[in-house]
């Protein structure tokens, strides 16, 4: 995850040799079936930002910010674009210019304030002493129950958790282009979070803490693994990869072992690990654009669905949470029924016995 402005991307702009391919997954194209909502239209816009050929404006503001941060398009590039990080030096740009929503500038203002996204003074870290430090992040930390039941299990597998009266870890400054607070909160989290070695909850939080400190960051899920023992649940259930998980980690195999190694049976949606379909609560878009959010989520659900699986598992809280609105619509409608369930509702439940 690059910090550069636009004009340092000018080279990955010219790389770009407009196949197309990027629009095959893109879970905003397929949605509003725009040009200028795929990776290729936003490289074009943020090419004509650069060379002065459009000014920045309200409209590109709003294309710039609906994306998801998926990383399906470059996954796919031809020509292997860096597609995310020339979005956020755009979107970064065009806060600079005065485009921030109010919206996002609030998220910045809380995290400065209060530590956390929500800008709630409750959330707290349940802190305890420990040998290897573990970062929770504003997702689960506003889940406190979760929160627990991740520590519990790290504790039965005879890890010792160290939990520190952290903030956020700044990705979110980050993925809405508020540069200048993200170098001044980075700096605060490093007083906190010195060590190099760092067990994240959250798939998001993890791949920041690898991408933008160079961190050797562990998904939680990398831990359970090392340590969990067999076990026989006999349950069905579909896996959802986190895109920051499969696409930006590489961690697709992890979980799917644990899954395995529980006595689940896993049955696959055609879209699954790096070529995953995205949940649609990503980049941004949650805060700003639910309805279009909803859409993709429903998309995903669908997916799901039609594996005949009763079971829909992730580790990533705003996966979970998405998806487990969009089950609800889905259900109302009687257009199909699934359970979504967080990795550690299960993962608890095979240990607690
Ligand atoms: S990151 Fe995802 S949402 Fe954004 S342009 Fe690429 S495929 Fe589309
Ligand atoms: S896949 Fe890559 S090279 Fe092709 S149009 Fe999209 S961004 Fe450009």
């Amino acid at each position: 995850m690059e910090t550069k402005n636009l004009k340092d991307w000018k080279n990955e702009l010219n790389i770009c040799i407009r196949c197309a391919y990027c629009f095959e997954g893109c879970p905003i194209f397929k949605i509003t079936g725009w040009e200028t909502d795929s990776a290729r239209g936003k490289i074009i816009l943020a090419y004509g930002i650069l060379t002065g050929d459009l000014e920045p404006s309200q409209y590109i503001a709003d294309k710039m910010f609906q994306c998801t941060y998926c990383r399906d398009c470059s996954e796919r590039c031809s020509a292997n674009v860096s597609v995310v990080d020339v979005l956020a030096a755009a979107r970064a740009d065009l806060v600079n210019a005065g485009y921030a929503s109010d919206i996002h500038k609030g998220m910045a203002k809380n995290v400065k304030e209060t530590g956390n996204i929500f800008g709630d003074k409750e959330i707290t870290a349940p802190v305890q002493q420990g040998e290897i430090p573990v970062f929770i992040g504003c997702q689960y930390l506003a889940r406190p129950n979760q929160t627990k039941m991740y520590i519990r299990i790290l504790e039965k597998l005879g890890v010792k958790p160290l939990i520190k009266a952290e903030a956020c870890c700044g990705y979110p400054l980050y993925a809405l282009g508020f540069r200048d607070e993200l170098e001044e909160h980075k700096k605060k989290f490093l007083e906190t979070f010195p060590e190099e070695e760092i067990i994240a909850l959250c798939p998001t939080c993890a791949a920041f803490l690898h991408e933008g400190y160079g961190k050797k960051a562990k998904h939680i899920t990398q831990a359970i693994l090392e340590h969990l023992p067999e076990k026989n649940l006999g349950l069905k259930a579909t896996y959802h990869d986190p895109c920051d998980l499969s696409r930006v980690m590489g961690i697709t195999e992890e979980p799917r072992e644990i899954l395995k190694k529980l006595g689940i049976e896993i049955v696959e949606m055609p879209r699954n690990r790096k070529t995953s379909h995205c949940c649609g609560g990503g980049g941004g878009i949650l805060m700003s654009d639910v309805n279009l959010s909803d859409d993709i989520a429903i998309l995903r659900i669908k997916q799901a669905i039609e594996t005949g699986a009763p079971l829909l598992i992730t580790p990533c809280p705003t996966c979970e949470q998405v998806l487990k609105k969009a089950a609800a619509t889905v259900r109302e409608k009687s257009e199909g029924n699934i359970t979504v369930k967080n990795l550690s509702d299960v993962v608890w439940k095979a240990l607690r016995s």
